[in-house]
């Protein structure tokens, strides 16, 4: 079977090695479809992802779908031929975080697809690979694998939806129109916003973001300060996602006094200047926002159901042979969105 290792900046090989077997309460999984994010695009590019060091030869992936090929001594929540969204979290419950139902913050998590920890936890770009059956939800409606897989991306933005509380009825500017700025556009649609302004400096997403129920979708780049405020209003609640430092900044400065911005996206390692002062004069609530929680059935299930329908973020899918190429690809803002590998 085929596997993708990352080794270091730019080196990634596929090479065919050994299926492998699953223990008791393991099943074994054929890869449907796999999700590239942008964190493994940074493992890709730059051999790391933040302070997450590449420091083995790393199997990117954490957003996949399968179907069970085979089941571990003990299996009974799932048959083999079922169709399922992986979880990647595999948080330890035994922790503080854990315990407090902040799974998120599990301080021994063991996340898909990651070099947070070493020996790291390898993903799922490869065309087999073996899974706990607690982190497999069937999916018995005829979406796509690919759909099924963006239950991930989802879930990551159900998540900074409720790290802002309440939006029924309230504005929201979300920044940045790539896959988790879409996800956030449906989510906040899904929890009652009533205004979803959105912002990227590409033109193809927010067209995309558009098609998937943003009011209001503009050049952050292209309209200066005021015209900008003109556009996007007086945002209630703002979702930093694009990990560009200014746009955290124009989230601070747009909001309205005692507003929240939640960071989503992840900023340059070395750091930035924040307008601190705007947080204590506006009484601002300026919250994290980190994968996701116990929001995952919820994502799954809102997919399956297509009450929150995604297709118009999946671009065509790549072969897993290519994975580098496919990766090249997803980069690119002006020709895809989200990209999936799939086996040949
Ligand atoms: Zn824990």
């Amino acid at each position: 079977m085929l596997e993708c290792k990352v080794h270091a900046a730019l080196d990634l090989r596929v090479t065919d090695v050994p299926a492998p077997r699953p223990g008791p309460g393991e099943v074994l999984l054929r890869l449907g479809a796999a999700g590239i994010c942008g964190s493994d695009m940074h493992y890709y590019f730059h051999g790391r992802v933040g302070n997450f060091v590449v420091r083995e030869p790393l199997t990117p992936g954490h957003e996949a779908s399968a179907t069970v090929a085979a089941l571990g001594e003990g299996v009974t929540r799932v048959a083999v031929g079922d169709r399922v969204a992986v979880n990647p979290s595999a948080p330890c419950g035994r922790c503080p975080g854990c315990r407090e139902g902040r799974e998120n913050l599990c301080t021994n998590m063991r996340f898909l697809g990651s070099a947070s920890v070493f020996p790291h936890v390898q993903g799922m770009f490869r065309e087999l690979f073996v899974m706990p059956e607690s982190q497999c939800v069937p999916v018995r409606t005829d979406v796509s694998m690919q759909e099924i897989a963006m239950s991930e991306p989802l879930s990551v933005a159900l998540h900074s939806a409720n790290r802002a509380g309440p939006l029924l009825g309230r504005r929201v500017l979300v920044t940045g129109s790539g896959t988790i700025g879409c996800m956030m556009v449906l989510a906040a649609r899904l929890a009652g916003a009533a205004h979803v302004a959105i912002t990227d400096v590409v033109d193809a997403p927010l067209a995309v973001a558009r098609g998937v129920g943003a009011d209001v979708a503009v050049r952050s780049d292209a309209l200066g300060g005021a015209a900008l405020a003109d556009a996007v209003g007086v945002p209630d609640v703002a979702f930093e996602v694009s990990g560009a430092p200014s746009a955290l900044i124009s989230c601070i400065e747009t909001v309205r006094r005692g507003g929240i911005v939640v960071q989503v996206g992840t900023l340059p390692a070395e750091g930035m200047q924040l307008p601190a002062n705007q947080i204590m004069a506006r009484e601002l609530d300026v919250r994290g926002s980190f994968r996701f929680g116990n929001v995952f059935g919820h994502a799954v299930d809102a997919i399956a159901t297509r009450r929150v329908d995604v297709r118009p973020v999946i671009s065509p899918s790549q072969p897993l042979g290519e994975a580098a190429r496919a990766i090249e690809l997803a980069r690119d803002k002006t020709r895809s969105m989200k990209v999936h590998l799939v086996p040949a």
